[in-house]
């Protein structure tokens, strides 16, 4: 597996640090030794390294965010905050554009060491969606009204 840190490295230590198997260690003269064989492809040192330094297994510093660009505690908590699921849509199919992008936002849901070992299912019909949500709601109230679920309530 590649592993690469370039001249932007300030030698920090955040990738060892961050790193839980210690695969990242540094020598005596702070240059980044990496032990493959302790590697299990997670990225937290490529998602965490503050200048971009650091490639590893094919992906590069511009395919992920930098831990600097992260936003302000507040504005974080607030986000949190707000968050909801929206239930109500526009009754019209969304444009090939705008699924491409939620398709590829879906890269960054966190998963175990990375493994993105995760299926979706798209509707890009609004029609079938409607006939899903019908049926999805149907029975999450069946559920609501079962027995187990009203006896816990009482
Ligand atoms: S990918 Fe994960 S396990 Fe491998 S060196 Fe980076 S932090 Fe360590
Ligand atoms: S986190 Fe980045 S800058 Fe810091 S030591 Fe590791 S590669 Fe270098």
């Amino acid at each position: 597996m590649e592993f690469n840190v370039n001249e932007k490295c300030i030698k920090c230590g955040k990738c060892i640090n961050d790193c839980l198997t210690k695969a990242l260690t540094f020598d005596d003269n702070k240059n980044i030794i990496f032990d493959e064989k302790k590697c299990i492809k997670c990225q937290h040192c490529l998602a965490i390294c503050p200048t971009g330094a650091l490639s590893i297994d094919g992906k590069n510093p511009e395919n992920c965010e930098l831990a600097n660009n992260k936003p302000e505690s507040e504005k974080l908590l607030n986000l949190i905050k707000c968050r909801r699921s929206f239930r109500k849509y526009k009754h019209e199919n969304l444009d090939a554009e705008t699924m491409q992008k939620l398709k590829d936002m879906l890269h960054w849901v966190p998963t175990g060491v990375n493994n993105h070992n995760l299926h979706f299912a798209f509707i890009d019909d609004v029609e079938v969606m409607d006939d899903f949500r019908d049926y999805a709601n149907g029975k999450l109230v069946d559920f609501l009204n079962s027995p187990a679920i009203k006896k816990n309530k009482n």
